[in-house]
């Protein structure tokens, strides 16, 4: 196993308890797992990667039960305060409230409308052009680019649509958004979902990572703190290359085309904390594509052990596929940033006590259009080549996020294990 990413880990720990003798070569902090308590405050948890994860990440509570964190309603899981659902986008000066609520009449008359619109999306549009053609121009502009700057860190111009959420662009070939529900697929039986709500680990979702870890030692697997040059210097039967795209692509000569090709969105991460002031409450605060800060986390608004309870948390985040270059400011250039612009979304600067800079040259993979193609292509030339020995796992693959990193765990070990047996 290449790759000690969460995707790594899920694979590792399923393919060593289905008894393959699995050994995992760990080429620095992955993503979720890099916590780090800070020096200064020691009650304040700072987390590096995904703060919580939506009802929806399936696999994610899979993987958590199969490592004794537990499911949603019991074990280690909390669900986020219901501050949570308030949400905001900067508007200049100003923070406006997302929300179905926050409509005017036109625009509320544009989206019922889209809503009842039958119109199958194609196969290479854009997200931006999907929300265009499907409710209008203006709403597509607020809402379709609020939803891809929170997950991908870009315009809504730069993620296909069928690559992001194929089943949602299958379901609606058929029918009008309406009437979804019914034909997306529901929650699987047995699941170990929840029904709904956004979900943490009390003690932090690094949890994930060192309780897989610990699982995967548990049951015999070993842990080898390097990384891996060439995949030919490793004297096994079969490899499991659990990195981001780009680290695959060096790994993998004969996929570099494709897999060079995957865009990422690099971000530089700054984790603040402040006194106390007075201003809107909840999970935080978007900023429309254009600007070199793609967002702030409100994290003591809606994790209540994250902090100092005299102080409060904040997580904000620059750069985005269209702005590199913001990893190359020095951390004073972007805490003071940081400072200037909240003084005026909040009207009053914030006495910030503390800040800790995290760079990601490559944070988020994008689906861009045309991606789950060049996967196949990919998978394909993998599997016809010295009989399947070398199986990928990454998030990159499918969607990008946390749960597409388990998913792709989870896969990789069953064509691993098959490939094996085979
Ligand atoms: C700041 C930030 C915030 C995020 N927020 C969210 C969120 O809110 N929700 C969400 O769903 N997702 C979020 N994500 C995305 C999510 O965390 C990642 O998609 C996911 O963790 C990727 O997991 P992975 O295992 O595929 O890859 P990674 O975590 O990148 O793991 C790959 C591993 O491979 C190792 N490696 C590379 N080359 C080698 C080599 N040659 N030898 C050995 N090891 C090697 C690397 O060191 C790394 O540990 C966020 C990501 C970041 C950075």
């Amino acid at each position: 196993m290449v790759g000690s990413g969460l995707a790594g880990l899920t694979a590792a720990v399923t393919l060593q308890r289905a008894g393959v003798r699995v050994t995992l070569f760990d080429g620095g902090a992955g993503r979720v797992g890099s916590m780090f308590p800070s020096p200064e405050f020691p009650a304040w948890r700072v987390e590096t990667g995904a703060p919580s994860v939506t009802h929806r990440a399936e696999a994610v509570f899979r993987l958590a039960e199969q490592i004794g964190l537990g499911i949603p309603g019991g074990g280690a899981w909390r669900q986020l305060s219901p501050a949570a659902r308030d949400r905001f986008v900067a508007d200049g000066e100003r923070l406006r409230p997302v929300g179905l609520s926050s409509l005017g009449l036109r625009q509320a008359a544009e989206f019922s409308r889209g809503m009842l619109r039958h119109r199958p999306p194609q196969p290479d549009e854009t997200v931006a052009d999907w929300a265009r053609l499907q409710f209008g121009a203006s709403l597509a502009n607020g809402f379709a680019r609020a939803l891809t700057v929170g997950i991908w860190g870009c315009a809504p111009e730069h993620v296909g649509f069928a690559d992001a959420w194929p089943e949602l662009h299958a379901a609606l070939q058929t029918v009008s958004p309406l009437s979804l529900q019914k034909r997306l697929p529901g929650r699987a039986q047995g699941s170990a979902a929840p029904r709904g709500g956004t979900w943490t680990l009390s003690g932090g979702m690094g949890r994930l990572a060192t309780a897989a870890r610990r699982a995967l030692e548990d049951a015999g697997g070993i842990v080898i703190s390097e990384p891996v040059g060439r995949l030919d210097d490793l004297d096994v039967d079969r490899v499991v290359v659990a990195t981001d795209a780009h680290d695959a692509a060096r790994l993998l000569p004969f996929v570099a085309v494709e897999l060079s090709q995957v865009r990422h969105a690099p971000m530089a991460v700054v984790h603040w904390l402040a006194a106390p002031q007075e201003r809107p409450r909840g999970f935080g605060l978007l900023v429309p594509p254009g600007d070199p800060v793609l967002g702030t986390l409100f994290v003591s608004d809606v994790l209540d052990d994250a902090a100092p309870p005299e102080l409060s948390a904040y997580t904000t985040t620059f750069g985005g596929y269209a702005s590199p270059d913001q990893l190359l400011r020095s951390d004073s250039a972007l805490v003071a940033d940081v400072s200037a612009r909240h003084a005026r979304w909040f009207g009053a600067e914030p006495r910030m006590v503390a800040a800790h800079v995290v760079r990601w040259p490559r944070a988020v993979s994008i689906p861009s259009v045309g991606h789950r193609a060049r996967i196949a292509q990919v998978q394909r030339a993998l599997a016809e080549r010295d009989g399947g020995r070398v199986v990928l796992a990454g998030a990159y693959l499918s969607g990008g996020t946390l749960d597409d990193a388990v998913v792709s765990g989870f896969s990789a070990a069953e064509r691993a294990a098959q490939a094996a047996s085979g």
